[in-house]
């Protein structure tokens, strides 16, 4: 099968070298453009790659900063990964996982196990994760997968898992939709064949055109939220993240449903890696570059940041457009019960406990959110997509937010934290303007303070 429809790669250098000499003020018109929040073209996304004008940068990142603060107000939601096995027969290059790895301690969660992870997960608060596994078809195929989320969900509080795995048949799709998957995310690593080659050396991950068009699959199994990126640092960035978004208006175009989330990892030192350095190592400046150009290209498609990031520039990116943030990961199985292991993945850089990721959050004037809703009151998909074009969010996920903090405070002891928590509800609790609404919320508020749980709009 071909996939040439769907990445043209050509198309995508062209686009590139056609914008290399684009005037500065052509570069402003599209980022004033942009202020409409109707998104951008890949053709204007590649002008803002090229941009390198300070002067521009700055109004790039100032224009960035409101568009966020338009759409998602100042809220960020928190989520943690749980790994379930580390088992793998592919050879990406560059992780921890790959089969050639012979030093890393293979290990596949028992249930019990899997419960004392999600045990410490709940003790920390987290209502939402990521259940992320190698891939061993004999191993991690679809029904481990889906019995680790079915044991989850019947036994904890946590409220909705969103699943990162390999790409699957449509029928293994409708398995995981009827588990009750929150987001299904899969990265492409990079867009550029050569490299994919290159870095996949063997294992069914090598199959390029099977991966792109997983999402695809996914939808006809019904999964409508799905998540897409690029392993920032395996190619140029600049290709790379203009073909993520030609990859999303392909999408939108032809389902009318583009990425519910982009994820911007970037490549981390992983011990067995087979990488001995980051083949187009990416600054934290382009970092900030890309963030943005994701958020004035697709407006309302979240950007999730992980904690291969370090606090000071996650608590800058988190200003620029990052709209959903992991905290205190662990990145290998039963990690988070048994610390400093053999087991990871990749290294992580940001290593603050959850309750301090909250405070500083709270410090920079933004909101942490613990909300599940949309996806348990069906609106996913091309739903929530319309939801959140109409800007009609003040509705359900400020208030939203607003609750989940408030029951997330009720679980700790630390006392800076609440004390900072309820002055920020206090505070976004003015700014709901609708007296319905304020008394919906605050009426919820009271239940919660009561020790009832799981409250939303
Ligand atoms: N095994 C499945 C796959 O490859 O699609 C799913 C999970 S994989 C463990 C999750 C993601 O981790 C990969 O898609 C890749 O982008 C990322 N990753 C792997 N090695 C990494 C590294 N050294 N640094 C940062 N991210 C890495
Ligand atoms: Fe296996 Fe995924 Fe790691 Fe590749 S990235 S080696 S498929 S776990």
């Amino acid at each position: 099968m071909s996939t040439f429809e769907i990445i043209n790669e050509e198309y995508i250098e062209s686009l590139l070298e056609a914008s290399l000499n684009t005037s500065k003020s052509e570069a402003i018109a599209i980022i004033d453009k942009s202020r409409s929040m109707t998104g951008l073209s890949a053709k204007e996304a590649s002008v803002l790659l090229q941009i390198n004008d300070p002067e521009v940068l700055e109004y790039m990142y100032k224009t960035s900063k409101e568009i966020k603060e338009h759409i998602y107000g100042n809220r960020i939601v928190i989520f943690a990964p749980l790994y379930t096995s580390n088992e793998c027969t592919n050879n990406c290059l560059y992780c921890g996982f790959r089969s050639l790895n012979k030093d890393l301690e293979r290990k596949t969660l028992l249930n019990d196990e899997i419960m004392s992870e999600v045990r410490l997960l709940e003790e920390m608060g987290h209502k939402r994760i990521l259940l992320v596994c190698g891939e061993d078809k004999r191993i991690t195929d679809i029904d481990h997968i889906t019995s680790a989320m079915d044991l989850i969900y019947n036994n904890s509080d946590i409220r909705r898992i969103n699943v990162n795995a390999a790409p699957m048949e449509v029928e293994e799709f409708k398995k995981l939709k009827a588990a009750g998957v929150g987001t299904f995310q899969i990265f492409q690593e990079t867009y550029h064949r050569d490299t994919y080659k290159k870095m996949h050396i063997s294992g069914s991950k090598r199959d390029y055109d099977y991966r792109l068009t997983a999402v695809e699959r996914a939808l006809e199994a019904g999964i409508d939220d799905y998540g897409i990126g690029v392993l920032l640092g395996l190619y140029d960035y600049k290709f790379d993240v203009l073909a993520t978004l030609v990859h999303a208006e392909y999408m939108d175009t032809k389902y009318g449903v583009g990425p519910h989330t982009i994820s911007i990892p970037r490549l981390r030192p992983a011990h067995g890696s087979g990488l001995d350095k980051v083949p187009y190592e990416l600054t934290d400046e382009e970092l900030k570059k890309v963030v943005c150009i994701y958020r004035l290209a697709v407006p309302y498609t979240g950007i999730i940041l992980s904690t291969r990031e370090n606090a000071y520039l996650r608590d800058e990116l988190l200003e620029l457009g990052v709209s959903q943030m992991s905290a205190a990961s662990k990145t290998g199985p039963g990690g988070y019960a048994h610390d400093k292991q053999r087991k990871d993945q990749f290294e992580t850089s940001d290593e603050r406990s959850l309750d301090e990721i909250l405070n500083t959050i709270i410090d920079q004037d933004h909101l942490p959110s613990f909300c599940t809703a949309c996806y348990r009151s069906n609106r996913t998909g091309e739903a929530f997509m319309n939801l959140a074009k109409e800007a009609d969010i003040s509705k359900f996920c400020q208030p939203n937010a607003i609750i989940t903090l408030k029951e997330k405070l009720m679980g700790t002891t630390d006392t800076e934290l609440i004390s900072k928590g309820n002055i920020i509800i206090e505070k976004e609790l003015m700014k709901i303007t609708e007296k319905p609404i304020k008394d919906e919320v605050l009426s919820r508020l009271k239940r919660i303070e009561n020790g009832e749980k799981d409250l939303f709009m």
